[in-house]
């Protein structure tokens, strides 16, 4: 399996959105805004078992995820707690913006500790709270996608609505209890890292 970076989310308004490749799935986390890179990506491997996975629903990580589904056909997964709130537009921050997100539903939802199938590849997932009530980190083979809860060398956010300082200390505990040190960490935005190095070096995390 490979993870690749296919949209570099490193400033505000964009986050990262990666690729997973394996033999039989080809799935991409999250999607800021519909690209090329990501469309190229799932349709080029038409042959696999295909999915869009969305770790939380604030605008910088769905807001292409409606038409990467229309252009390629390819279903979208979220967390249930998320998917109930992903459409209001104080939720998902897009009321802040000048256009805000066209609804859409997911097709799949997940819950806590829940793992799907994709092809060849298990998927795990984790509701972990605090950056936004329903954000999940998701597990496939030993890459974590920790979306905006877990950064290099910092954590995401908790003043948004429906973030939660006492619950995302709750959930970075939970991550490092979980996860041991050669995780490799994809977060939503900024470079990898591993639970190891978060667990020397994060300030947060201390
Ligand atoms: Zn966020």
């Amino acid at each position: 399996m490979e993870v690749k970076r296919l949209l570099n989310g490193s400033y505000i308004a964009r986050s990262n959105s990666y690729g997973v490749l394996s033999e039989g799935a080809a799935i991409v986390v999250d999607c800021g805004k519909y690209d090329l890179a990501l469309s190229n990506f799932l349709e080029s491997n038409s042959n696999k078992a295909r999915l869009i996975l969305l770790t939380h629903a604030h605008f910088d990580h769905i807001m292409g995820a409606r038409e990467l589904r229309e252009k390629t056909g390819v279903p979208i997964l979220i967390g249930k707690t998320e998917a109930a709130s992903m459409c209001d537009p104080d939720y998902n921050l897009s009321g802040r913006l000048r256009r805000e997100i066209e609804k859409f539903e997911p097709d799949y939802t997940v819950e806590d500790e829940q793992t799907i199938t994709v092809g060849d590849l298990k998927i795990k997932a984790y509701e972990m709270p605090g950056h936004t009530k329903g954000s999940m980190v998701y597990l496939i083979g030993d890459n974590l996608f920790s979306g905006d809860v877990l950064f290099r060398n910092s954590i995401g956010r908790t003043d948004l609505m429906s973030g939660n300082d006492e619950e995302m200390r709750a959930s970075l505990d939970r991550i490092m209890w979980i996860f041991g040190d050669d995780i490799k960490v994809f977060p939503g935005h900024d470079e990898e890292t591993t639970i190891g190095a978060e667990r020397r070096n994060n300030p947060y995390l201390r």
